[in-house]
């Protein structure tokens, strides 16, 4: 699915996007919005990740910790960025674009192992960045970009993320036409004051100045836009011209972003720094398909049975920012707005009553989880959801805990469980296959699920089938759709004729591995699980087909 190898136009141009103050300030949606900006001018861009962790990727983290673990489609477990990345972009990004600190160390170190350093002593502020520069190279060879972005992550003052902006440094040193660098900074706004206050940008400017490296662009966010004075302060004290200083206000919807640059002609101001000539923009569909959000009156009302959203006395959406983002896409796409609301599942084991609340929705999402915390919960309103004809879209585990319920309840297969829950079940509804149960025995925990796009081929006498066809995913001499995936357990097939005797459809199937991949509860509006992750695949414009007809069944059912 790459794309053909071409020599591109332009010799290939590199931007830098590094974080100033704090974290958490929409980094990765501005070095999202960035690139749709440049792709709208008709270049091809790419963009990296580079974090600054030691882990060799994202999926060892808790994400409650780290925010969600977004799959890619050749199976690498990365940061929830490059989900922006691909929303933004409207184009898939693979492995190669995403690096860790410990990935970058792992490269060196098994160089340094097979003697490709020719007998010299390998060195931390110099051989490390070098391989930066490799894998960044890499990135942008593969994807023939002629732009590509490249956002660090953290903020600057952090020891980790040193390394990549010395290979930044060493990159424009060599290249002083072809690399940029823009810092995005935050401008608090203290409300004893009143005032929007400059001071920790500016010392973020020195802190990246003692790195050798001089901004180019500042995007300044904040709460409200940048006056005249703020952006002649900055400028100023920060050696640059004020044009380059660019007000970067909140906006409630994140997919305005790239509009809002445009707005500050960042664009021009970027392309010009790269002695690049503006090709035409093309944003109208993008443009039309706001302003239509934007007239959206009526909304749609869904539940998620989640684990992962409380940090403290916070809720930390980023867990799930995926699913959410489909099942906006969904609910646009059918004129409605999202109202999303998080479910206390570990209050429904202790408090089943509770469960009537779930009137009250249009429908109910299961997303992924790991771990036995709130299982039970899920199974109760699995369960609730069947007996009451309510929506029900199960996400990976969401479809195990569909299927235990299911033969818990209805098959009357006591107990019946998953084996990541209870080893010992009598009836392992949902089971690890031996190439898995080898892996855990030798403790390799890393990037050993199974992961990334697997085909599955759906039954065309299910609901699924006509969700893919209708949105044109599927033709109907091939209803083969490739789904990522992420998870180490899958439903037992020993069950599969039970399960389809007594109402349940199993409704999509690996044919290369002969797994079950969705399974669809006969006699209900929808309740409909699958064994992969369809969130990672839904694009603004594009919708995914099975989060859009779970919303249109919510809506003309509430
Ligand atoms: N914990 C389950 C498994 O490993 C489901 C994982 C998920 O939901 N991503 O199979």
């Amino acid at each position: 699915m790459r794309h053909n190898v071409r020599i591109p136009e332009v010799t290939p141009k590199f931007i830098f996007i590094v974080g100033g103050v704090m974290s958490s300030v929409g980094k990765g949606v501005s070095t999202a919005s960035i690139g749709r900006l440049l792709q709208s001018r008709g270049f091809k861009v790419t963009i990296i990740k580079a974090d600054p962790y030691l882990n060799i990727d994202a999926g060892t983290m808790n994400p409650v910790e780290h925010g969600e673990v977004f799959v890619t489609m050749d199976g690498d477990e990365t940061d929830q960025d490059i989900g922006n990345y691909e929303r933004f972009l409207n184009q898939n990004i693979y492995s190669v674009n995403y690096m860790t600190l410990g990935r970058v160390f792992k490269k060196v170190l098994d160089k340094e192992r097979k003697l490709e350093y020719g007998g010299k002593c390998v060195e931390f502020f110099y051989h490390t960045p070098l391989e930066i520069i490799n894998l960044i190279k890499k990135a942008q060879k593969e994807n023939n970009a002629e732009i590509t972005l490249i956002e660090v992550g953290g903020t600057i003052g952090e020891y980790q993320n040193i390394l990549f902006l010395e290979a930044g440094r060493m990159m424009r040193l060599k290249n002083p036409d072809n690399v940029l660098f823009i810092m995005v900074s935050y401008l608090p706004i203290p409300s004893t004051v009143g005032e929007m206050k400059t001071k920790p940008t500016q010392n973020a400017v020195r802190l990246l100045n003692s790195s050798g490296i001089q901004p180019d662009i500042i995007l300044g966010r904040s709460e409200k836009p940048l006056d005249r004075k703020r952006k002649e302060k900055i400028a100023l004290m920060c050696n640059m011209h004020e044009e380059d200083i660019i007000s970067a206000p909140d906006c409630s919807n994140i997919y305005e972003v790239p509009f809002n640059f445009k707005k500050e002609k960042l664009d021009i101001k970027i392309l010009t720094k790269l002695n690049l000539k503006p090709r035409k923009v093309n944003m109208k569909d993008w443009r039309k398909w706001l302003d239509k959000v934007k007239r959206i009156k009526k909304s749609v009302k869904i539940g998620i049975a989640g684990k992962y959203f409380t940090t403290g006395k916070f809720i930390l959406a980023d867990s799930y920012i995926s699913v959410i983002e489909a099942l906006k896409f969904s609910a646009w796409h059918l004129n409605r707005k999202l109202d999303l609301v998080w479910l206390d599942v570990e209050e429904y084991e202790k408090n089943p009553k509770s469960l009537k609340e779930l009137f009250d929705f249009d429908g109910i999402v299961v997303p992924g989880g790991f771990g036995k915390r709130g299982v039970e919960g899920k199974i109760k309103v699995a369960q609730f959801c069947r007996e009451n004809n309510i929506p029900y879209f199960g996400l990976c585990l969401g479809m195990q805990i569909m299927a235990i319920e299911f033969a818990r309840n209805v098959l009357k297969l006591k107990n019946a469980h998953s084996e990541e829950f209870n080893t010992k079940t009598k009836y392992p509804i949902i089971h690890i296959i031996p190439a898995q149960k080898e892996k855990l025995k030798q403790k390799d925990y890393g990037g050993s699920m199974r992961l990334g796009g697997y085909k599955c081929l759906l039954d065309k006498n299910s609901i699924s089938y006509r969700a893919y066809l209708s949105t044109k995913w599927i033709k109907p001499h091939n209803p083969v759709i490739v789904e990522r995936h992420r998870h180490r357990y899958e439903f037992n097939n020993k069950y599969r004729s039970i399960f389809e005797e007594k109402g349940a459809h199993i409704a999509g199937v690996n044919t290369d591995q002969d797994l079950v991949e969705i399974i669809e509860i006969k006699n209900h509006s929808f309740m409909v699980g699958c064994q992969f992750h369809p969130e990672f695949q839904a694009r603004p414009l594009n919708p995914h087909p099975l989060f859009t007809e779970f919303i249109k069944i919510a809506i003309k059912q509430s």
